[in-house]
C-alpha cells in the first residue's frame, strides 16, 4: 500500500523538530510500564534516542503505556554504565546524574540548552555510586512531601519538559530538522515511513533509495518486499 500523502506530511513535521542533542541513560530501568512511560515522554518531547543499561539477561519489553513510542524513539542498549557513559561523553553530551545528593541542585538551575543527557536510576536504588560519580552535575527535583522520591518516569518527564523549555526560551527549538545530524533526516524518514522495507535494505547490508517528494521509494523493489509496503 503507498504511503498516504497526509502521514508522509505527519512523519516530516514530527521530524523536523526532533532533537538529536538531548537524551537519556536509563540504568536498570527495566519496568517495562517505567521504560513504556519513559519513551512516551521522549517522543513527546521530541528526542531522537536513549540508552539503556540492562540488568544482566534483561530484554527491554513495553506495555500498552508506550502507545507505540518505541518505533520512534531509537532505545540503544549498553553492556555496562561505564561503557555508556564513555561513549555519551565522547559525544560531547554533559551528563546530569539525577540523585538525592546532597551535593545536588535544584534541577532548574541545570543549563539544558547544550547537548544533554540525563542519567536515571532504578527503581528500587537508584543510580549505582559508580555511575553516580561519572556524571558532570547532579541535580534533584526538589520534593515537598513524605514520599522521598519521584516514580522514574515522572522524573524524567519533569526534567525533559524542563529541557524543552529552556530551549523554546533560548530560540534552540529545531523547526525544519536542524535537530539532526547531516543524513539522519532520510535515514529516519525512510525507517519511520517503509519499517518492513528499511529492515530488508539493512539485511541485504544496501542503502537506503531515496524518497521522492510524494514520499514513493524511487527504486523498484522485489515483488515481496513491494507486497509488504
Ligand atoms: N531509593 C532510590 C534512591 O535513593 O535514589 C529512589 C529511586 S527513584 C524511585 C528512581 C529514579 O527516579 C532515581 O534514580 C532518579 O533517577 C529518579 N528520581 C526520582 N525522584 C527524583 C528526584 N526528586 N529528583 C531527581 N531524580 C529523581
Amino acid at each position: 500500500m503507498p504511503l498516504l500523502p497526509r502521514r508522509f506530511e505527519r512523519l516530516k513535521a514530527v521530524l523536523d523538530c526532533r532533537m538529536g542533542d538531548l537524551t537519556l541513560m536509563l540504568e536498570q530501568v527495566d519496568k517495562p510500564h517505567n521504560l513504556s512511560a519513559i519513551l512516551r515522554s521522549a517522543d513527546a518531547v521530541g528526542l531522537v534516542d536513549a540508552h539503556l543499561v540492562s540488568l544482566a539477561g534483561r530484554q527491554p519489553t513495553f506495555n500498552s503505556t508506550a502507545q507505540g513510542s518505541q518505533k520512534w524513539v531509537k532505545l540503544h542498549r549498553h553492556g555496562t554504565s561505564l561503557e555508556a557513559v564513555q561513549m555519551l561523553k565522547a559525544s560531547g553530551y554533559k551528563l546530569y546524574g539525577t540523585h538525592l545528593a546532597a551535593d545536588a541542585i535544584d534541577y532548574r538551575d541545570g543549563d539544558y540548552t547544550g547537548p544533554t543527557a540525563f542519567v536515571l536510576g532504578a527503581e528500587k536504588w537508584g543510580l549505582s555510586p559508580d555511575t553516580a560519580a561519572m556524571v558532570d552535575q547532579a541535580i534533584r527535583i526538589p520534593m515537598r512531601g513524605m514520599v522521598q522520591s519521584l516514580n522514574v518516569s515522572v522524573a524524567a518527564a519533569t526534567l525533559l519538559f524542563e529541557a524543552l523549555r529552556q530551549r523554546q526560551q533560548a530560540g534552540k527549538v529545531p523547526e525544519c530538522g536542524q535537530g539532526l545530524a547531516p543524513g539522519q533526516y532520510q535515514t529516519l524518514l525512510f525507517e519511520w515511513a517503509y519499517p518492513e522495507v528499511a529492515s530488508w535494505y539493512r539485511q541485504q547490508a544496501k542503502p537506503y533509495p531515496e524518497l521522492t517528494a510524494e514520499g514513493e521509494i524511487s527504486e523498484a523493489l522485489p515483488r515481496s518486499l513491494r507486497l509488504r509496503c
